[in-house]
């Protein structure tokens, strides 16, 4: 019966207790240190790593900006035509109905204008 102490399966590729490279050193659930072989990159196994933090340099960061891109509607420069527009539209609204009640003040303009256009 195979039980924890006698597996010989695989004992030529496990990282036994004198394998001279870095270990990964985190604190395991049984509070011992990782025996596992460490990444290069962060000291940790790919089971301690920890979460990317995204690219860093500005090359880097434009590629994953544009790998992420899906139709451009909410870049920033969109998004501000879209408030510039808006704004001018609200603008014209209000010149309109100023110049509605200056008409309508100076008689020129029925103050019931509106409904000429009904039925
Ligand atoms: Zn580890």
């Amino acid at each position: 019966m195979l039980i924890k102490d006698n597996v010989t399966i695989g004992i030529e590729w496990r990282f036994g207790p004198d394998w001279p490279g870095k270990r990964c050193g985190a604190k395991t659930r049984r509070g011992t240190a990782c025996l596992r072989p460490a990444n290069k990159k962060n000291g940790r196994c790919r089971l301690h790593g920890g979460a990317s933090t995204g690219p860093r340099t500005a090359d880097g960061r434009a590629r994953f900006s544009a790998a992420n891109l899906r139709h451009g509607e909410f870049t920033k420069d969109k998004i501000e035509k879209r408030r510039a527009s808006a704004a001018k539209g609200r603008e014209i609204r209000r010149e309109l109905r100023q110049m509605e009640r200056e008409l309508i003040a100076n008689g020129l303009l029925d103050k019931r204008w509106r409904d000429s256009f009904l039925s």
